[in-house]
């Protein structure tokens, strides 16, 4: 039986403490999970710097994996795939809702396009704890989920708890690249497929799982771009066959040509963008050859702007898309990818510094020295 749950707490822009609440009460279709990791993420930096409005207090967190600590009635039936619960099963949970309310416009005529929902509603964001049952984010020792509203997935046997807790970000990276997947008609070349070119800007944990799942989804050349020498060892083991490194190659200028030499003068099939910086964006719709596909997925908060020549766009007959989030559906792609790479690539290393919930501040400190790959919360 547990008491009282430690949490830590964004009370207010900056303001982070840890905090006692009591156990939840459990109501049909709830699970209590006690959480064994949680990812510290990008958003998370930014909710604590007050660039997105939430409803304070918030426990951040929304990258987690536990186990079932206690089962509501009927809760037993709810895992997405049909799979039993029972305690002690390893789980992760999709933070977002899935079409929430159901009268939005895009609920009513964009069903298949859940993260559209006008009242989406995401564990760890955009929920208050300041009422019962509190728990609904992943910096905490137990999580409190309403599974009739978040799907639950059951974590594939094989899979630990330091690779399934990249699940969210790996629902986000294999979400971004398969925005440039061909519509079809892979003679016309156009697109993402099998044997093709993939460059990825910026390799934080987004930029290095988009590594990660061109490697594993067949991509020909995959070319990274960074400054930080631990994320450029990183992106090689993960399956970059060329870095270039920003150290060495200062202006855009050089790494177009760069990218351009490795691709047959061509520029590259794919482009994602992972860094978030706007300067990011004209260069790599440069390096994106005529025909190709440019990704957007590293600005989902708001860092200003920057200016692009349409001409470009225009002559390349190329496409620009944006990847916001994910389906709750993505969540089993990221794990079966996860889970196809395990044996060969190095993702149970994506992890490098692990915070206790009280610690959470530091982790925040460490996120933003860049220090390392990537963060997580246990109790
Ligand atoms: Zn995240
Ligand atoms: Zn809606």
């Amino acid at each position: 039986m547990i008491g009282m749950v430690k949490a830590s707490v964004l009370e207010g822009v900056g303001r982070l403490v840890t905090q006692d609440y009591p156990k939840p009460k459990m109501g049909d279709n709830t699970i209590l999970m006690r959480m064994e990791l949680c990812g510290v993420c990008g958003t998370d930096i930014h909710l604590y710097g007050g660039k997105m409005k939430i409803p304070f207090p918030v426990i951040p967190g929304h990258e987690f994996v536990g186990r079932v600590e206690e089962l509501g009635g009927g809760a037993d039936g709810l895992e997405v795939k049909g799979q039993p619960l029972s305690e002690g099963d390893l789980i992760t949970v999709v933070p977002g809702t899935n079409a929430f309310c159901g009268t939005c416009y895009f609920c009513r005529f964009m069903p298949h396009k859940p993260t559209y929902c006008t009242n989406r509603r995401v564990m760890g964001v955009n929920m208050s704890s300041r009422d019962p049952p509190h728990l609904q984010g992943g910096w905490a020792e137990h999580i409190y989920v309403d599974a009739s509203h978040w799907w639950v997935y059951k974590v594939p046997e094989g899979l630990p708890p330091e690779v399934a807790v990249l699940a969210e970000p790996m629902a986000v990276s294999t979400r971004a690249l398969e925005r440039a997947f061909e519509p079809g008609l892979p003679t016309f070349g156009d697109g993402y497929g099998p044997g093709r070119s993939v460059v990825v800007q910026g390799l934080g944990p987004i930029g290095l799982l988009v590594v990660a799942t061109a490697k594993i989804a067949g991509a020909g050349k995959i070319i990274g771009i960074d400054m930080v020498g631990d994320r450029i060892e990183m992106a090689e083991r993960l399956g970059a066959d060329h870095i270039v490194d920003m150290r060495a190659l200062g202006s855009t200028g050089e790494r177009v040509a760069e990218v351009e030499r490795l691709t047959n003068g061509l520029g590259a099939d794919v482009v994602v963008e992972c860094a978030g910086v706007p300067a990011a964006v004209p260069e790599g719709i440069a390096m994106t050859r005529r025909g190709g596909r440019f990704v957007e997925v590293g600005h989902y908060t708001d860092p200003g702007n920057v200016e692009v020549n349409p001409h470009v766009i225009c002559m390349k007959d190329m496409d620009i898309l944006g990847s916001w989030a994910y389906p709750p559906t993505q969540f089993d792609t990221a794990l079966q990818i996860l889970l196809r790479g395990i044996d060969t690539l190095p993702l149970e290393e994506i992890i490098t510094h692990r915070f206790r919930v009280s610690e959470a501040e530091k982790a925040i400190d460490t996120v933003k020295s860049k220090k390392g790959i990537k963060m997580a919360i246990t109790p």
